[in-house]
């Protein structure tokens, strides 16, 4: 302060001398009046820069960065220039800190598993992450300040939108969602704000899928386990009620104890299921003798043949090279058996079933059981391994079956890093195989 009236006093005390000695006292007068014009016009000069250089910082567009230095200016214009910069940097600093908070914050929305789309007071999409530009087929930047409901055309939608009760969510169908591939989302709106809408969207595909699958699986399995146990009670009932003779009574009981091995087969493969599901992988350190596993199913298959049919097809066993397979004994075998017996229970009389051992070029091993029963058709071949599907259901129910047997098949190969291959043709017979990697195969002596 002490400086700017000194500089005023200086402008004012040599512009009065000028004026003195030019024209004598009249002329002080008139260099009083100069220096006080002279110092309006410094003023000026300096409030002009100053000016300029705010003009310059407020047309800056990104307000991250100063655009440039405050002017040097003398005195109290510097003072005031200094104190405007740091008001500057401190607001950029805000901003910059701003930013980086609201970056941060839409980079979690981003990598949200589910859909976020924010809306305005009109349903106006004001930003979307990019799971829910998926889900509903939006363009992220394009689709921006258009109305959802123009571009989501889905009835129920709609209705919900319209209803505006956001209390529960809405199951709508999903971008590229096909009657052979369905895509199920939830959607649901929630309220924030001044009239503002937060829309979250959740794939539930796979979960519409496993509660479908869960459903179809306890229906089947009561339906399963009803037919003998209608059976059994009803002969019970008989036996109860009517005076039998003994060949009836041993008629019936032996009818009664046929369903109730269903049964209990039945919930042998459940709990076999289950425990494959819920175990463990099996690792690779126990190895078993291939001839063991062979020796034990062809007693299997042997027995159930002569009680199927005494005349049954012919069953050769070729155990091929002396070799051992890493993995859980008990598994392998339920699955060599569930394949045997199907060729033994699928295949007639006359026809011819080969099992055998094969140790491959690259080391894999392969179990194969081929058989010349009815073949199976192509659009079947995909779904037999389904928990239940059966092509002809009486003669699997006929032969025991309880249509679970291959589902056991292909989990026990999957465990193992194995491979269930089935050919097929209608009439032609069927050919199933477990291949096993070579990490689980070891040759003891090639044949
Ligand atoms: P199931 O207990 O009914 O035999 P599986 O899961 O073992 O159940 O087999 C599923 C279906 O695959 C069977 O119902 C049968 O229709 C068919 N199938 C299995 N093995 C053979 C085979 N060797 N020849 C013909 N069809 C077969």
């Amino acid at each position: 302060m002490i400086r700017r009236w000194l500089g005023f006093f200086v402008c004012f005390v040599v512009c009065g001398a000028a004026g003195w000695s030019v024209a004598g006292r009249e002329g002080v007068a008139w260099g009083f009046l100069l220096g006080a014009a002279l110092w309006q016009l410094i003023g000026s000069f300096y409030a002009r820069r100053l000016l300029n250089w705010l003009r310059s910082e407020q047309s800056n567009e990104t307000p991250v960065l100063m655009s440039g230095a405050p002017p040097r200016l003398p005195g109290v214009w510097g003072e005031v220039a200094d104190r405007v910069r740091r008001l500057l940097k401190n607001r950029h600093q805000q901003y910059k800190d701003s930013q980086a908070r609201l970056d941060e914050f839409l980079a979690a929305l981003q990598a949200s598993p589910n859909g976020v789309v924010l809306l305005d007071g009109v349903g106006r999409i004001e930003w979307c992450n990019q799971t829910a530009a998926q889900h509903f087929g939006f363009d992220a930047q394009r689709d921006l300040l258009q109305h959802i409901a123009n571009l989501v055309r889905e009835p129920a939608f709609s209705d919900y939108m319209a209803a505006a009760n956001f209390s529960h969510d809405v199951v709508i169908a999903g971008n590229f969602s096909t009657s052979a591939r369905p895509i199920k989302l939830s959607v649901h709106v929630h309220r924030y704000g001044k009239d503002r809408k937060l829309l979250l969207s959740r794939d539930i595909t796979a979960l519409e899928q496993a509660e479908a699958m869960r459903r179809d699986f306890v229906a089947n399995v009561s339906h399963e386990i009803r037919t003998p146990l209608t059976v059994v009670s009803g002969f019970i009932e008989t036996l109860q009620t009517l005076p039998l003779k003994k060949a009836d009574r041993d008629r019936y009981l032996a009818l009664m104890a046929l369903q109730s091995q269903r049964m209990q087969t039945l919930v042998e493969d459940l709990l076999t299921l289950s425990r494959l599901e819920g175990s463990p992988l099996p690792g690779a350190s126990e190895w078993h003798a291939t001839r063991t596993l062979f020796a034990q199913c062809e007693q299997e298959a042997r027995a159930l043949s002569s009680v199927l049919a005494p005349q049954g097809p012919q069953l050769v066993f070729e155990a091929g090279p002396l070799c051992e397979i890493a993995g859980s004994y008990n598994e392998i075998r339920s699955a060599l058996s569930n394949l045997v017996t199907n060729a033994v229970r699928y295949t007639p009389e006359n026809g011819l079933i080969s099992v055998s051992w094969i140790v491959l070029a690259d080391g894999h091993g392969e179990f194969r059981v081929k058989d010349t029963g009815p073949g199976i058709a192509p659009e079947h071949l995909l779904r037999l391994t389904e928990r239940f599907y059966r092509i002809d259901r009486s003669r699997s129910r006929e032969t025991g079956g309880t249509g679970l047997g291959l589902a056991i098949v292909k989990h026990v190969a999957q465990r193992h890093g194995a491979e269930l291959q089935i050919k097929s043709q209608l009439g032609q017979g069927s050919c199933f195989s477990i291949i096993f990697p070579a990490a689980r195969v070891r040759v003891l002596q090639p044949v």
